[in-house]
């Protein structure tokens, strides 16, 4: 069930970006079009401006060393183009850049285009460049203070550039006096590890006090990437995500399955054209994706990459640029979601603390299910299904939990959990099969304040396979719906009346009057609560025939281990912990 690594996509190398292209002051018409103020904060907004000036120049490697948490020393050499002698001096000058296409801003390929980062690095230290920018090794050499130049002379270099920069904020003593290495050593690592999940085709080195901090490969492989930053034990978890192509976009990337997850949002790697960034929209979307698919508040490792052509994106809408501005974003964020619940929908959840273990290799035993696949049919046969081991139906527990037996363990299912599983992922296939017509229509009214905000939301109901239909003033159809066995009667007898259908329409009509959320981050929501809300509750005694019809659905479903919540709905107690727990 556990993919192995895959080869996945190699990222190109972007085309060299007008390597020698003369650096110059930008008019003013296109300065005063730029997002205010690039302005360094910290280190880490140095090394990062350094770094991408490197992948701009076409560098295949670069190397950082940083010294006392960057407020010593920050040194960043590559192998890209260089600059010529003559250019130094201006690369330092505000808005001086060799970026700009001829066609404008926004044809901009580059990581930078404002000619605002030297001049303003140089501004907050003592500035060193050695460049060279051809085969000659006769470099040059330029260190500036303040304003001042200190050298200008030349400097034996093979092509490419090294700038050093030291005495950060020394000139700014309030702020230095806020700083603490160890901090901006970690902002500098994550800096770093952003810049090498966005550029899998450059090799970045990172030296911390003269330790190797972080090496990639520079191989252009996306999963290798970040099994480089994230540890060997990454390899094994990451399945491949995409690639698809939508609305003139390519997306494609890797994700960590389940049982490698972190606790913060740290390893989601989005970049768009090779930039790493932040879109709100995006972010939202995706979260929204794994969020009922990984235990609760855990995050994944993830690195998605997103090609779209530049006219289609603007990246001149933050100081930072680290937000970004798609044209057909929803669409882009809608397939994005899509592309993470397919790669992870397929897996078992394992769950936490014993005695839960064991589940997930338990479950991936499929041949089990195919070894039983023939026994007879009754009451007391064991119930066979694709997600989960033969299991033979004991009995309810306090009117809760359904108890069941099989290879050589005792399982506890929570029913209301179980029966949300079911309904959650009946309701998402429903997006791609089409609703089914009912048999007989729900009539429901609204109350008048809420009836003009549930007449809006009737796109985003029938995108997830709810057809209603305004039936006049405050009153509407329910015509049709997606599969909810037990709910509104699937044709499975067993389930028939076992759900809410009362908190169904009610959960309709409460999501419907809540302002948060657009487009698949609200349908999601709608589905975990319309699941949560139509499936049967705790406390409500069972026949054995629907609990059998639980299990067997249950089994039917990509994850059979967790509630689309994100928590636990089956537990499995071994022999291992009877034996152990009794003394045997
Ligand atoms: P921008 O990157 O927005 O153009 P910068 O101030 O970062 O502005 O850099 C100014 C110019 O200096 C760049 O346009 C580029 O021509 C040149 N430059 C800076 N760093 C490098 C480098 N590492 N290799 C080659 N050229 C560089
Ligand atoms: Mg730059």
């Amino acid at each position: 069930v556990i993919a192995g690594p895959e080869p996945f996509e190699p990222i190109a190398a972007p085309p060299m970006p007008t390597p020698r292209a003369p650096i110059r002051v930008l008019p003013a018409s296109v300065s005063a079009r730029i997002a205010a103020g690039e302005t360094i904060e910290r280190p880490a907004s140095a090394v990062k401006e350094l770094a991408e000036n490197a992948i701009d120049a076409g560098a295949r490697s670069i190397r950082i060393d940083i010294r006392g948490g960057g407020l010593g020393s920050i040194r960043v050499g590559d192998d890209g183009c260089g600059i010529r002698a003559a250019d130094l001096w201006l690369a330092c000058q505000r808005h001086a850049t060799s970026k700009l296409p001829p066609d404008g801003l926004d044809a901009v390929r580059t990581l930078g285009f404002r000619g605002e980062a030297l001049p303003s690095i140089a501004a907050v230290s003592d500035l060193e460049i050695i460049s060279c920018a051809d085969e000659s090794g006769l470099g040059w050499r330029l260190a500036m203070r303040g304003g001042d130049v200190l050298h200008d002379e030349p400097a034996p270099r093979p092509r490419g550039t090294t700038v050093t920069v030291r005495r950060i904020f020394e000139r700014m003593p309030a702020r230095l006096a806020a700083m603490q290495p160890r901090a901006e050593l970690t902002q500098i690592g994550q800096t770093v590890r952003r810049l090498a999940a966005a550029a899998p085709q450059v090799q970045f080195t990172l030296w911390i006090d003269d330790r190797l901090a972080l090496q990639t490969s520079g191989g252009g492989d996306p999963g290798q990437v970040l099994t480089e930053i994230y540890g060997a034990d990454t390899a094994s978890a990451l399945l491949p995500l995409g690639p698809v192509e939508i609305a003139g976009a390519r997306l494609s990337g890797v994700i960590a399955g389940p049982e490698f997850t972190r606790a913060g949002r740290g390893a989601v790697h989005l970049c768009v054209n090779g930039r790493a960034t932040g879109s709100r929209a995006l972010m939202a979307a995706m979260e929204a994706a794994w969020r009922p698919l990984l235990p609760r508040g855990r995050h994944p490792v993830l690195a998605v990459h997103l090609d779209v052509p530049a006219g289609r994106v603007d990246v001149n809408v933050h100081p930072a640029k680290e937000e970004v501005r798609l044209r057909d974003e929803r669409e882009i964020a809608a397939a994005l979601a899509r592309m993470i619940r397919d790669a992870l929908g397929r897996q078992p959840i394992p769950l936490a603390a014993p005695p839960l273990t064991g589940l997930a290799a338990l479950l991936a035993d499929a041949s089990l299910a195919e070894k039983h696949a023939h026994d007879d049919f009754g009451p007391d046969a064991p119930i066979v299904t694709a997600g989960l081991p033969p299991l033979r139906l004991i009995g309810q527990v306090d009117h809760k939990l359904l108890l069941l037996e099989g290879d050589g363990a005792l399982f506890l299912v929570d029913q209301h959990r179980a029966h949300e599983r079911i309904l959650f992922e009946r309701m998402r296939a429903a997006q791609t099969s089409g609703p089914r017509q009912l048999a007989d229509p729900l009539l429901f009214e609204v109350r008048s304040q809420r009836a003009a905000r549930f007449a809006a939301r009737l796109d985003d109901l029938a995108a997830i396979g709810f057809t209603v239909e305004t039936f006049g003033g405050r009153t509407f159809l329910l015509r049709a719906a997606p599969d909810l066995p037990g709910v509104l009667g699937a044709g499975d007898a067993a389930l028939d009346g076992l759900g809410e259908r009362h908190g169904l329409i009610e959960t309709l009509l409460d999501l419907a009057d809540d302002p948060a959320g657009e487009g698949e981050e609200w349908q999601d929501r709608l589905l975990v609560s319309l699941a949560c809300r139509g499936a049967v509750r705790r406390g409500r005694e069972l026949p054995m025939p629907a609990m059998r019809a639980l299990v067997e659905a249950l089994g039917a479903t990509g994850s059979p281990a967790v509630c689309p919540h994100g928590s636990p709905l089956l537990m499995r107690i071994g022999t291992d912990v009877l034996s152990r727990q009794f003394g045997w």
